[in-house]
């Protein structure tokens, strides 16, 4: 049930209780008055009767009494007439009637019998299955008692009326009702629900993101008015706060954005900084070649690998020849400048995919991976003749054959060893023997020359 429903229903409910009760009270006392005047004015119908019939009674005139009957009957016409008119004698034997036929019965009621012992008039309201009867009775005097007259009323005329009041009341009071809860539901509409419905969905917009949006507030300087202008003095204050917040939210963002990207620079410097020191760790500083450490840690790679996938491996350890005596006349800066030269012709000289180190001082190694001993004592030969062929800068004067050669022990996986430090061992065994065979040459790991 809407809030105007409930207002307007109780409104209308309490109007039409208060109406209503009123209406029947107005219309309860107007009958009460109304059958105190049909008593007043019957009595003084026969009233009226009495002195006549006293006369006529004590002259045993009886049968003018029918006359003087009927003439006063006649007098109350309308809606409080006698039903009948009755003179009885002092015995309750009717002298005269308005109804002929009851000449001469005798009147044995209880009412009859109180008016006839009583000497006053007697009033009195029964209750019959044709409606509400008022008896009346006046005793007849002059000098002595000579008979009552009794009267009879019919009230249902009167009681007709009294329901058709009380109906009209209850329609009147219902149109009553009716009418002003149509007008007070307009006026409640026109000055309470509309403006709230405006309100409500002004409250809508607000809550679902519209924060321009503002109640249309009524012309008036009542509550109603300062609900709306409260309202939007609200939706002010919000639509102030949302963009001040949204104006920090944005600031807030590029400072945040600003702050990632610097913090992203800032990583990818660090990444730099740790990539370089990793290349640094890894490689000799003079050659740029892979550097003892990272060899030994790729050869165990490599090993392991091997064993997975069976495929061979060779090993080449290589040391310049009479090195000493090449940095002992041309000074160490020229030596190093022959182990870069040097580094340089090996790397071209191998694939990518082949690992070449400088093991310390004026010795290298070399690791050819899936290679098979044939294939690498082909590629050993073709560095041993690089390196023979390549013109070193004073190498006719300080070498003892006139140029830079290298010495190489080779040995393969898994036939010279298994191992790591196995391989290399058998590979240093080699070189070693080549050494001591007259150097520029490459020995296999078990004497043999390639
Ligand atoms: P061989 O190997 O044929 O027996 O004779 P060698 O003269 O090369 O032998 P040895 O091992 O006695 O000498 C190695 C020399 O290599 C000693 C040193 O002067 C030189 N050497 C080692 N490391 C470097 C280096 O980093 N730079 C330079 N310029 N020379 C180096
Ligand atoms: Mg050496
Ligand atoms: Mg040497």
């Amino acid at each position: 049930m809407s809030l105007r429903t409930k207002i307007v229903s109780l409104i209308i409910g309490t109007i039409a209780l208060i109406q209503l009760a009123w209406g029947l009270s107005v219309v309860r006392s107007d009958a009460a008055l109304l059958e105190l005047e049909a008593q007043r004015r019957s009595r003084a119908i026969l009233h009226a009767i009495a002195a006549p019939a006293a006369i006529h009674m004590a002259s045993m005139k009886f049968e003018t009494l029918d006359a003087v009957l009927e003439v006063y009957n006649r007098r109350s016409r309308g809606e409080l007439a006698f039903k009948w008119i009755a003179i009885l004698d002092m015995n309750g034997k009717v002298v005269s009637h308005t109804d002929p036929r009851q000449f001469g019965q005798v009147y044995t009621d209880v009412f009859t019998r109180r008016a006839m012992v009583s000497g006053r008039s007697l009033t009195n309201t029964i209750e019959t299955d044709a409606g509400r009867k008022i008896q009346v009775s006046m005793p007849i005097h002059s000098g002595l008692r000579w008979g009552t007259i009794i009267g009879q009323t019919s009230l249902a005329g009167l009681d007709s009326r009294v329901i058709q009041n009380q109906w009209i009341v209850l329609i009147s009071t219902l149109l009553i009702a009716m009418s002003t809860a149509i007008l007070i539901s307009t006026l409640l509409g026109r000055m309470v629900f509309l403006p709230l419905e405006r309100f409500a969905q002004t409250s809508r917009s607000i809550g679902s993101g519209d924060f321009t949006s503002r109640a249309d507030v009524p012309d008036t300087n009542d509550e109603m008015a300062l609900l709306g202008h409260t309202l939007n003095e609200m939706a002010d204050k919000v639509e102030t706060q949302t963009i001040q917040l949204e104006a920090k939210v944005r600031t807030r963002t590029k400072e945040l954005k600003a702050a990632n990207s610097a913090l992203e620079e800032a990583n990818q410097n660090l990444a730099n900084a740790v990539d370089e020191l990793e290349r640094l760790a890894s490689t000799d500083g003079l050659t740029s070649l892979t550097n003892h450490r990272t060899f030994q840690e790729r050869l165990a790679v490599e090993v392991r690998r091997s064993e997975r996938s069976k495929s061979p491996l060779t090993i080449l350890m290589i040391d310049v020849d009479h090195f000493k005596t090449y940095n002992d006349m041309h000074g160490h800066p020229a030596g190093d400048k022959v182990l870069v030269q040097v580094a340089r012709i090996f790397e071209e000289s191998l694939r990518n995919t082949d690992v070449v180190a400088r093991y310390g001082g004026e010795e290298f190694a070399v690791l050819l991976i899936d290679t098979p001993l044939s294939f690498g004592a082909k590629v050993a030969d073709k560095l041993r003749n690089s390196i023979r062929q390549t013109d070193f800068p004073g190498a006719d004067q300080s070498q003892p054959n006139q140029r830079i050669t290298i010495s190489m022990g080779m040995a393969g996986w898994p036939i010279h060893g298994t191992t790591p430090a196995g391989l290399v061992e058998a590979a240093d065994q080699a070189l070693y023997d080549a050494k001591r065979a007259g150097r520029d040459q490459v020995k296999m790991y078990g004497g043999s020359k390639t």
